[in-house]
């Protein structure tokens, strides 16, 4: 990296917001440096990586069209551009808990134009591993996205195609002024720390309300697969050899990336409502979600500083927000921070 070189961007963290601003920048043909060290209860390391359409308690749609369609379009771009496969398009059944969440979704089926997302009822019994007594339906297009290897592979992308320090960013070394950190200059930054925005100077006033998030894996030795992601309380998504990810909690308190026995207590409890058959804990693990008081999203560029922006507040559906958001964003000229949904 040569000291003299001004880069169009610096990016600040490469989690999934970081990861998907760094590919559109590229995509316009900018000079990015990416500063990201992995730190302690990151989100998108432990992300389950569901995209559901709908928002289950409500039976309303979680975003407008256009956000799913564009999640969809950009993931399977991307994953011919990295040349992996990371994104599993499947059905999700939705189980329902008893009559009156039935009536709920087929009336919203029927009368509300949810027949967009639902796409059929199954009948009670129809799965001999689960506890579905009360009907369920299929909600599509629907799917999960293995976050951690979508960083992983575009990290080495970034790795040929951007400048990349492996380091944690010190506020103390950065000059916002002139946009340059230690020997590094940029026309912009843009930051995506996570959570960790509440410890940003420059964003630490945004409405961030951080939520922690606990999931484990498990192992059922009966079933080594099946092609589809069941909720009711919390999800089940497929891995393959007999392994499946069961999340997720939600704490407001504890920010840490601890396992704890509530946590645990919750996942076990919910995940015996869902399925009728032997399995084993595999791992617990944890991360604190970037979630925002109102929901909305964190985009846009400082009010007194138009070079130093923010891309963060995804919340806990990033993996369906994000593409949109980050094509928005790089695509736009919000003048300063926009919350929108
Ligand atoms: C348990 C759990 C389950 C979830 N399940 C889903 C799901 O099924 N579907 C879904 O859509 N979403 C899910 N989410 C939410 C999703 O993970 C987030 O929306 C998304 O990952 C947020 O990405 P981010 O890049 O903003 O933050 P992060 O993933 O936290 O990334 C921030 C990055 O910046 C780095 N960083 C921060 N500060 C610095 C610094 N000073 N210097 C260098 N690097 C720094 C961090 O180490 C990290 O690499 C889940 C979250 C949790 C916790």
């Amino acid at each position: 990296m040569s000291s003299s070189k001004k880069y169009d961007y610096i990016v600040v963290g490469q989690g999934l917001a970081g990861t998907l601003l760094v590919h559109d920048l590229l995509e316009k043909d900018k000079s990015v440096l990416i500063i990201d060290s992995i730190l302690d209860a990151s989100a998108s390391r432990v992300a389950a990586g569901l995209i559901n359409p709908i928002s289950v308690r409500r039976c309303i749609p979680a975003f407008s069209e256009e956000y799913i369609e564009k999640a969809f379009k950009t993931y399977l771009q991307l994953e011919k551009k990295l040349n992996t496969n990371f994104l599993h398009v499947r059905s999700l059944i939705k189980i329902f808990r008893n009559p009156e969440i039935q009536n709920l979704w087929k009336d919203k089926f029927t009368n509300f134009g949810m027949d967009l997302y639902i796409k059929g009822f199954n009948n009670e019994n129809s799965f001999n591993f689960l506890n579905d007594d009360y009907q369920s339906a299929n909600v599509e297009p629907s799917g999960n996205l293995n976050v951690s290897k979508f960083l992983d592979v575009s990290k080495r992308y970034f790795l040929k195609t951007c400048d990349f320090v492996d380091d944690v960013f010190s506020f103390s070394e950065f000059n916002d002024e002139k946009i340059s950190y230690k020997n590094y200059k940029s026309e912009k930054i843009i930051f995506c720390e996570g959570y960790r925005i509440k410890e940003n100077p420059f964003f630490k006033y945004l409405p961030i309300s951080p939520t922690k998030g606990e999931i484990m894996t498990i192992k059922i030795p009966s079933i080594e697969f099946f092609d589809k992601i069941f909720s009711k309380g919390v999800y089940i998504i497929p891995l393959g050899n007999f392994l499946y990810r069961v999340g997720a909690t939600f704490n407001r308190v504890d920010l840490s990336d601890r396992v704890t026995k509530d946590g645990k207590q919750f996942l076990i409890e919910r995940l015996e409502g869902i399925i009728n058959v032997d399995y084993e804990i595999v791992e617990i693990s944890a991360g604190v979600r970037p979630t925002v008081k109102d929901y909305k999203p964190l985009i846009g560029w400082h009010p007194k500083n138009k070079n130093i922006g923010v891309f963060n507040g995804l919340g806990a559906r990033g993996v369906l927000a994000g593409p949109f958001l980050s094509y928005a964003f790089v695509n736009s000229s919000f003048e300063t921070i926009s919350r929108f949904n």
